[in-house]
């Protein structure tokens, strides 16, 4: 890519988050993901170039040197901080701008800054073996998994149901969503095939924000935010049919729906198990024991689970994320007060602000102040500024997105694993979910801003008392 050379027409709109808008080479495997601010400050960009060139540097080094420590290397991409003609920017975004989702043009795409994040297209990964068949990514936004367990929680509902799913009736209640959605990230990360199935599920039903899944880095299936319209399995059976059709179906392809759908969900609850792709998992690792915890909205019945299980594996990327969230271990009602502390002392001695690293440098330093905390609260600000820089390595991985990208092996490659005629006749008679290479990264990694804990703080406190208004009764 060169710099210098840079053509609008080269590009084209890829997606969006609340905070970034991110289009995609058209011909290479690259994206680039640019900032986004809110559109009352069009004319008035909220921070300098340099600020953005600093900001846009920041979620690289917290990416690469604090959430891959925590991660994993093999799951992540941090990519490169860009500067581009602001000519091709200007252009860029008014290419753009029609194919942007309403919803989402409260907030308008830097163009003055001229800094981007250059990272490569996870949605069509330049997977090792060439093939005319596109790859299939599926990118889920996990969210939190795990109740909170602190001394520090207040309201007991909160150690019973999941943040998420208290969150659903408070969107439904305000009308974000239309609908609430049957996913519950205590299921997804349980560890047992039956729950993440079943959690799986209801993300394809419902996906608002949670769930996409990308063909040759198109976006095919995905939530239209506002839209009264539920999402349409039918086209979604449509694109994976082709993809599942194997063993004895690929003869005679009287393969219903539902078995597409299921076998479906079996490959993604193996990728989501496995160590991070390159092969077909199933490698046995560490398991390290299942979560007990059960969140009370989830509609699983418990009485269902049939099979016991061992856990997530350790080397998975679920177990990884999860362990990530769990280093809030406070709670936002038990951390609150240590941000209180922290922001006192910054109150008194402003300079102080660089050498707490509150707004990074995020390097090897900042790493071993949140690695070293003391289990403790020995009332220093140090120990406040750690758990506090705890917090929000917590909140990232809270927020993150995992996507899987799935290639389906041929059947060539298939058969060098084994006794051609055998696999065949196993495939017959076992009509097993087909093989696929997969790969499996967790994206969007930026640091939550030292300011957003009061915001976190009154966002809890209003999500818990809409739930308990409304006891829960929902449509
Ligand atoms: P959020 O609101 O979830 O915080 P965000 O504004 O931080 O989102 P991202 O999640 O990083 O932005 O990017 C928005 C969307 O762009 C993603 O959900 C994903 O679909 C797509 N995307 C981002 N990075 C990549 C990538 N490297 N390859 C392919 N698609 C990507
Ligand atoms: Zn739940
Ligand atoms: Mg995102
Ligand atoms: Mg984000």
């Amino acid at each position: 890519m060169e710099l210098d050379k840079m053509d609008e027409n080269d590009w084209k709109y890829h997606g969006e988050g609340n905070k970034s808008l991110v289009v995609s080479h058209v011909q290479f495997s690259r994206v680039l993901r640019l900032l986004k601010y809110p559109a009352e400050d069009s004319e008035n960009p909220p921070q300098t170039a340099e600020q953005a060139f600093r900001q846009i540097q920041n979620i690289v080094d917290f990416s690469s040197n604090v959430m891959s420590s925590f991660l994993g290397e093999k799951f992540i991409h941090s990519g490169e901080v860009v500067k581009l003609p602001l000519e091709f920017v200007r252009q860029l975004s008014i290419k753009v701008q029609h194919q942007r989702p309403a919803w989402r043009c409260d907030k308008v795409m830097d163009i003055y800054s001229g800094c981007a994040l250059c990272l490569p297209n996870l949605t069509s990964p330049g997977l090792h073996q060439p093939t005319h068949t596109p790859p299939l990514c599926i990118e889920i936004k996990p969210k939190c998994g795990f109740l909170p367990s602190s001394k520090h929680v207040s309201k007991d509902i909160k150690t019973k149901m999941c943040r998420f799913c208290m969150h659903q009736h408070y969107k439904v209640a305000n009308g974000k969503w239309k609908r609430r959605s049957l996913y519950c990230p205590l299921d997804l990360f349980s560890g047992n095939r039956q729950r993440m199935h079943f959690a799986i599920r209801h993300l394809i039903e419902e996906p608002q924000n949670n769930f996409k899944i990308f063909k040759g880095g198109q976006c095919v299936y995905s939530s239209k935010e506002g839209s009264d319209d539920s999402v349409d399995l039918n086209c979604l059976l449509h694109h994976l049919r082709p993809y599942l059709l194997h063993g004895n179906n690929r003869i005679n392809s009287h393969m219903t729906n539902k078995a597409v759908l299921n076998d479906f969900i079996q490959v993604l609850v193996n990728a989501l198990m496995g160590g991070g792709g390159g092969g077909e998992g199933g490698v046995v690792m560490d398991r390290c024991g299942e979560g007990r915890s059960f969140c009370e909205a989830s509609v699983f019945n418990k009485e269902r689970i049939r099979h016991g299980s061992q856990g997530l594996p350790s080397e998975s990327v679920l177990f990884r994320i999860l362990q990530t969230q769990k280093l809030d271990t406070l709670d936002i009602e038990g951390l609150y007060p240590l941000y209180r502390r922290v922001e006192q002392y910054l109150h008194d001695f402003p300079k102080e602000r660089t050498c707490l690293q509150i707004d990074g440098p995020y390097n090897e330093a900042f790493l071993e102040k949140l690695q070293k905390c003391p289990t403790e609260d020995d009332g220093s600000v140090e120990y406040a500024a750690a758990k506090v820089h705890q917090y929000r390595v917590a909140m990232t991985a809270k927020d993150c997105s995992i996507m899987v990208a799935l290639l389906p092996r041929s059947e060539e490659e298939e058969d060098d694993e084994g006794l051609p005629s055998q696999r065949r006749l196993k495939d017959f008679i076992s009509s097993r979910p087909p093989a696929f290479s997969y790969s499996v990264s967790i994206l969007d990694l930026d640091p939550k801003p030292f300011e957003s804990i009061p915001f976190q703080l009154r966002l809890d406190q209003k999500i818990v008392s809409c739930y308990q208004r409304t006891g829960g009764a929902l449509p």
